[in-house]
């Protein structure tokens, strides 16, 4: 029987145990806040904020939004992160991505004080998490760790192919996974659009994990029999529905399902713990910046 992973209940767990940590930080006067900037009206982003937002409040973190219209000079943005950098009761600054073509995201992200960068793109961070030292790690690559822990997928010495070479999925979660740490040492592969066969590759892992942005891109003839399947994709196709789409991973799940021995659905997969991971980093921000100790799970 193919386990289908519950990401929404791993999520709530995780949740759960991060209520001890916000009452120590409220013990110690500590109320974490994030600040989120959006500046795009596409209905994906701000479905992201809002929930994000939602996922804050629920849990006691302080939510501050700013939004920035698209059109609006690149200055606008850095002078709103600049703010936000200088003000104390802001603990974490997420800056929803992408950004509009005129505003560079490089300098976006270098823009933002490495203490508040619960997403954890910052160079600072990216080398820290490198060199085996991480501060944040980023919230879906941390989430997919989390989700193959709670689902007791071992790592170690196992075959890992990585669908994706992103910034922000592919190459932080190939990175978290080689290290030498409990939730690493493995043998990770990461595959691109320039990959050559990648049936081939994706069928010989243990563990493969979708990050490509495309519809069904993986197939139940690329997995191999017993291996475990992270679909992290999240693709709007026209469907004849209210909103007039459904949400579509990278998996083709049907027949991924049949070969897999475990798999994440899409939506209630990797998604929820993305989310869970932001309040998590949240946290540890606000744990760093007034040095208040918590013990995150
Ligand atoms: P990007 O578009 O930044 O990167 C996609 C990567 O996939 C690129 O490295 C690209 O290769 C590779 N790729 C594209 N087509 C193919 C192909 N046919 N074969 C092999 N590799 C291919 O996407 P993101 O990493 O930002 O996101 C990936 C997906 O994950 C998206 O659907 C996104 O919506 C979703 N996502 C979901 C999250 C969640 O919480 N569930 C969070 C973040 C993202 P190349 O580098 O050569 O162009």
């Amino acid at each position: 029987m193919t386990r289908i992973i519950d990401g929404n209940e791993i999520a709530d767990r995780i949740t759960a145990d991060l209520e001890p940590c916000l009452e120590t930080l409220a013990d110690a006067g500590v109320t974490p806040g994030l600040a989120t900037v959006l500046m795009s009206d596409d209905g994906a982003s701000e479905t992201y904020v809002s929930m994000k937002r939602q996922a804050c409040a629920d849990l006691g973190i302080e939510s501050i939004h700013h939004e920035l219209e698209p059109d609006a000079a690149a200055d606008a943005l850095f002078d709103r992160i600049d703010e936000l950098n200088a003000d104390p009761s802001v603990h974490g600054i997420l800056v929803q991505l992408p950004v509009p073509d005129h505003v560079e995201r490089r300098a976006v992200l270098e823009r933002i004080d490495p203490l508040k960068d619960v997403d954890g793109f910052h160079p600072e961070n990216v080398g820290r998490l490198v060199t085996g030292n991480p501060r944040f790690k980023p919230c879906t690559p941390h989430g997919i760790q989390k989700l193959l822990e709670a689902e007791d997928v071992e790592t170690a010495g196992k075959d890992v192919v990585v669908v994706g070479r992103s910034n922000i999925v592919g190459k932080p979660l190939a990175n978290l996974l080689i290290q030498k740490a409990d939730d690493g040492n493995a043998t990770v592969t990461i595959c691109h659009s320039r990959t050559e066969d990648l049936a081939e590759k994706t069928r010989r892992a243990d563990i493969v994990v979708a990050a490509a942005g495309v519809p069904e891109l993986v197939d139940g003839s690329m997995i191999g029999e017993g291996a475990t399947v992270i679909d992290v994709g999240v693709n709007r196709v026209d469907a004849d529905t209210e909103k007039g789409y459904e949400l579509v991973g990278d998996v083709e799940f049907d027949s991924a399902s049949r070969v897999a021995d475990a798999i994440t659905p899409v939506p209630g997969g990797v998604g929820p713990l993305t989310i869970t991971m932001l309040l998590y980093n949240t946290i540890t921000a606000a744990s760093l910046q007034t040095d208040v100790d918590v013990s995150l799970p």
